[in-house]
């Protein structure tokens, strides 16, 4: 957790007044991996990682940011957005944007911003910056702009301002995350419910690949096509079936032959994920944790041999974990080919297990895993 003092500390020293803070979490998915785009179901939890936001309104049309973390300014005037040369920028920009799209009139304002999200690991910095910021310009310019419009145009700036097809389960996690439940969303309609999620027990713990492969994004948009082809062939047959959702798995197989290998793979991996967040939610129902931790490793088992998106440091951080006393689940999460494993660990065997994890991984791969032992919190809101 980010210590709001930090914030206010800064926004005094540089604007000489004091701000009012907002905090904005970091995120995990627990189970249901590249099925957002499909119009599947996710289960994703706002987590103890955020960012702070510390925001003052203006009487002129100045926008003023500092990034405490790349300690940068970055300014620029509100009737005059266009992409910045500084990268961070652009997430915030491009909420500003979005926000004078709405019609709403808002004047300048500034904002110091900073926080503790591993930035690029998966856990969702990106919307936290956009969601936080969206948030908070609705509290100070009191636009009483509904909840799910915030997610959306946080979504929005991320795909047109910065130019990443990103879906919503990032913003959406960010805004309706609820502290010690997980919440399960319907990425067609949007329509979501909470679980419980009992994190005196349990503890969700992270281990930081610390690699980013450079074919991620190249692979993602390859794997998106090939969902779309598996669409189209399946609707000579079925013409309800708008995307993979739509699909059961009897239905691909009767067709095995009219698909590539991989496609057919592809397919069956997204029916077969969706399936596996329903049992899973189900498990948490009945307070099932055992059973919740095995959907989660057929989950990294699907994305490592249909979907084909883990690398070799994923599937061994998922191999060692799997093993160790108390570790009851365990899968790679985000696009893959680097980032994080998620893992669900028995409170008392967190510290044993995370030894001995990143331990044979610094043996294997010379050098230490990030480590972040989670709790699940609030969505974005006002530190009183
Ligand atoms: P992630 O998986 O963390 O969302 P992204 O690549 O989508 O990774 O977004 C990371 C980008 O978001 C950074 O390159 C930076 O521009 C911006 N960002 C994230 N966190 C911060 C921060 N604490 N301060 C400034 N910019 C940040
Ligand atoms: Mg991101």
């Amino acid at each position: 957790m980010t210590d709001p003092e930090k914030i206010r500390e800064k926004f005094r020293g540089l604007y000489n007044e004091d701000p009012l803070l907002f905090r904005s979490p970091g995120r995990v998915n627990l189970i249901g991996e590249h099925t957002d785009y499909n119009e599947g179901f996710v289960l994703p939890a706002a987590i103890d990682k955020d960012i702070v936001f510390g925001v003052c309104p203006r009487n002129d049309n100045l926008i003023s940011f500092y990034s405490l973390d790349f300690n940068e300014h970055a300014e620029t005037d509100l009737n005059n957005l266009h992409k910045s040369e500084i990268h961070w920028a652009d997430y915030l920009l491009g909420v500003v944007e979005q926000i004078t799209k709405t019609g709403e009139k808002i004047k300048g304002f500034n904002c110091v911003f900073g926080g503790d999200i591993p930035i690029g690991s998966g856990l969702s910095s990106s919307a936290a910056i956009e969601a936080g910021l969206a948030y908070a310009l609705d509290h100070i310019y009191k636009l009483n702009i509904d909840k799910l419009q915030l997610v959306k145009l946080a979504q929005k700036a991320e795909n047109e301002f910065v130019g990443v097809r990103c879906g919503i389960m990032d913003q959406f996690i960010n805004i309706f995350g609820k502290e010690n439940h997980v919440l399960k969303l319907d990425c067609r309609s949007l329509r979501f419910n909470y679980y419980s999620f009992d994190s005196d027990d349990y503890k969700i713990v992270l281990f930081d690949t610390h690699v980013k492969h450079s074919l991620a994004s190249t692979e993602y948009n390859l794997r998106r096509r090939q969902c779309e082809e598996g669409v189209r062939i399946l609707q000579h047959h079925f013409p309800w079936i708008k995307s993979l959702r739509d699909a059961k798995k009897e239905e691909i197989i009767e067709h095995k032959k009219e698909f590539t290998r991989a496609v057919f793979d592809r397919c069956l991996y997204v029916v077969e994920e969706n399936e596996r967040v329903e049992k899973a939610c189900n498990d948490l129902s009945e307070n099932n944790q055992e059973d919740f931790g095995l959907q989660m490793i057929f989950s990294h088992e699907g994305l490592r041999d249909k979907y084909e998106v883990s690398c070799r440091e994923l599937d061994y951080l998922v191999e060692v974990a799997s093993v160790q006393q108390g570790v009851l689940g365990a899968r790679m999460m985000g696009g893959g080919f680097g980032g994080c494993t998620i893992n669900l660990i028995k409170n008392d065997y967190v510290a044993e297990a995370s030894k001995i994890i990143s331990e044979e991984y610094r043996i294997t791969f010379g050098k230490e895993p990030g480590i972040y032992v989670c709790k699940i919190v609030d969505g974005t809101g006002i530190i009183k």
